[in-house]
């Protein structure tokens, strides 16, 4: 049976049982379960499902490897977190964040106005804000009034214009400073997808005559003593644990020299984010275990304070994939499975057919599980020849029609035929006989990052999990847009069930979609994000919280500025009353496919 790969990926957050995917937590509702009652309360189309206590879960380990670390290392400097608000700024996944946080001092990380906002809102007083990005004077005065506002607050500056910058506000407002942080630029670039965060020409961050020159004009301003952290954060999703260790040496220098040469108050090292999670469905991608990294950190950064006999570190880290993305599953309706109009009942078979076509035929009728493979092949090389014919002008399109549905009645045959040890024959071919699989959802708008850097997603059916899949699958979404696509791959084969959806409901679970996707994701066809719900539990009860429905057709539209009472208006004019009534019902609707399982 195949489990795909949920032991790889899954992290014992979810469990097959019965067939089904179930949460392992609490009352272990299946998944099929949770999306049922949704539908029932009449919400249709694809569904993204909040799992509020997986988000803690990952809160929880974090801070429990790094008291580990520390406890084993007899390290003296504190741990602290911030979660980067750029991994998903969704209130419906923020808010049950800060809270599961409050007892860590778990802060917030900004690298926007608008996420600088969000930050002094609902950062819970004593927990750290950090801000990096680009900043304007705007963004640093905020950052002032944030102080003031009671909040732990450090500016990490990325350039010397930002520092004075800083200077210029202090002067004009009167405000007291918040600390003050050094963006570094590193040597040594990270390993993942996006190492560009890292290395000597990165975007981001001072070289290290720009480190002094800072230090310098602190000390100038009597700023000093606002100087508390050192900064980077080489990529995310390293696969490696060794660029993060040289980041560390190289940055651990530097806060030991600026410490010799006397700043301070700086206590502090932020090592970014970066921590990768298993998106793979095949083989373990990542050569390290989180332990191994927490403990790499105090590890090097005692050894450096020894050496340059300087005081251990505080260590900050912005972790955010880690954090988000086991969060959030996506669940999609299946609408069609293509060769479903490859149906028997659709042959139009002549008293006189080409020879090809009987060959077809007497094949469809002789096959048993002795020939099923052979039969196979031989039916994929007549239809090729068929289409060929069908091109030179020699058979007509009804000719065309039978061979294309008795092939696909051939190879469905066959493959219930097929007997466990053929089916690595089968995968040698599953290419030409891949079932293309219709689901009620955008990729554009919900796995963007698929879409866009060919980032894996897993993705299972939430039933039927007690029967073999068969179809090799690619999946198509509802957009119009050939990209809307994840082509089957035979190096990472994806396999499921031949259902019937004239009397079965077949739903496809993609999972770790909670860090990224949801900001990232766009309204290509103008669809806008599925409905979402958080799931929680109280004394291992289930409740649905927070439903926040699919967008309106008409707020969509007012999204993208039309004026929506001209549409209205314009409709109405030239409609009848009650065609108008219509019109009014389906534009307060969202954009998502109605059909019977949709
Ligand atoms: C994006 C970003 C993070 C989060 O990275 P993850 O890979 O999601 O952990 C942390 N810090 C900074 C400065 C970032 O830009």
């Amino acid at each position: 049976m195949e489990n795909y790969g949920i032991d790889i990926w899954g992290e014992d957050n979810f469990i097959i049982e019965n067939g089904m995917v179930k949460l392992n937590h609490a009352s272990k509702p299946a998944l099929i379960n949770i999306v049922k009652d949704i539908r029932a309360q009449d919400y249709k189309g694809p569904l993204l499902l909040r799992f509020p206590h997986l988000t803690q879960k990952q809160i929880e380990k974090l801070y429990n490897l790094y008291d580990n670390a520390i406890e084993d290392y007899h390290y003296n400097g504190k741990f602290h977190a911030v979660f980067p608000l750029k991994v998903n700024q969704l209130p419906n996944f923020l808010h049950p964040l800060i809270e599961a946080g409050e007892k860590y001092k778990y802060g917030l990380e900004a690298g926007s106005k608008a996420e600088l906002f969000i930050a002094m809102t609902y950062n819970k007083n004593n927990a750290p804000i950090t801000v990096n990005g680009f900043k304007d004077k705007e963004m640093i005065h905020l950052g002032f009034i944030a102080k003031k506002m009671g909040h732990n607050i450090t500016l990490i500056i990325e350039g010397l214009n930002e520092l004075e910058t800083i200077l210029e506000v202090k002067k004009e407002t009167n405000l007291p400073c918040p600390n003050i942080g050094l963006r570094v630029r590193l040597f040594n670039q990270g390993g993942g997808v996006w190492a560009k965060s890292g290395g000597i020409d990165s975007k981001f961050g001072l070289s290290s005559t720009e480190i002094l020159e800072a230090y310098e004009m602190l000390e100038k301003n009597n700023l000093k003593e606002q100087l508390t952290m050192i900064h980077f954060h080489i990529g995310s999703a390293m696969t490696s644990i060794k660029p993060l260790k040289k980041a560390l040496k190289e940055s651990g220098h530097i806060y030991a020299e600026l410490k010799n040469l006397g700043a301070e108050n700086l206590k502090a090292i932020n090592i970014g984010g970066g921590l990768a999670i298993e998106y793979s469905q095949f083989k373990k991608s990542i050569n390290y275990s989180m332990q191994e990294f927490a403990n790499d950190v105090i590890f090097t950064l005692k050894n450096i304070a020894l050496q340059k006999n300087v005081d251990e570190p505080d260590i900050y880290t912005e972790s955010g994939r880690f954090i988000a993305a086991n969060s959030t599953v996506l669940i999609t309706p299946v609408l069609e499975l293509f060769s479903a109009e490859y149906e028997e009942e659709h042959l139009r078979l002549k008293d006189n057919n080409p020879p090809l076509i009987e060959e077809l035929n007497s094949l469809f009728n002789d096959i048993n599980s002795k020939v099923a493979l052979e039969y196979m092949h031989d039916s994929i090389d007549h239809l090729e020849s068929l289409l060929k014919l069908f091109d030179l002008g020699y058979i007509d399109l009804e000719d065309r029609s039978n061979a294309e549905i008795l092939t696909h009645m051939i190879i469905k045959k066959a493959i219930s035929l097929l007997e466990v040890d053929d089916y690595d024959e089968l995968k040698r071919i599953d290419n030409k006989i891949q079932e293309k699989y219709l689901l009620n959802f955008s990729i554009f708008q919900s796995l963007p990052d698929f879409w866009g850097i060919d980032q894996e997603f897993p993705v299972m059916p939430i039933t039927h999990l007690n029967k073999k899949p068969t179809r090799s699958a690619s999946l198509w979404d509802i957009t119009c847009d050939s990209d809307g696509e994840v082509p089957f791959n035979p190096r990472k084969p994806l396999y499921l069930h031949d259902v019937n959806l004239d009397k079965e409901e077949y739903f496809l679970g993609f999972f770790l979609v909670g860090a990224y996707q949801d900001i990232l994701g766009m309204k290509h066809n103008l669809f806008s994000h599925p409905t979402e719900i958080n799931i929680v539990f109280e004394n291992k009860k289930m409740k649905l919280e927070k439903i926040c429905e699919s967008q309106k057709i008409i707020d969509i539209l007012d999204d993208i500025d039309y004026d929506t009472n001209e549409i209205m208006s314009i409709l109405k004019e030239k409609v009848n009353e009650h065609d108008f009534k219509t019109l009014e019902q389906y534009l307060n609707d969202n954009n998502y496919l109605k059909t019977t399982w949709s």
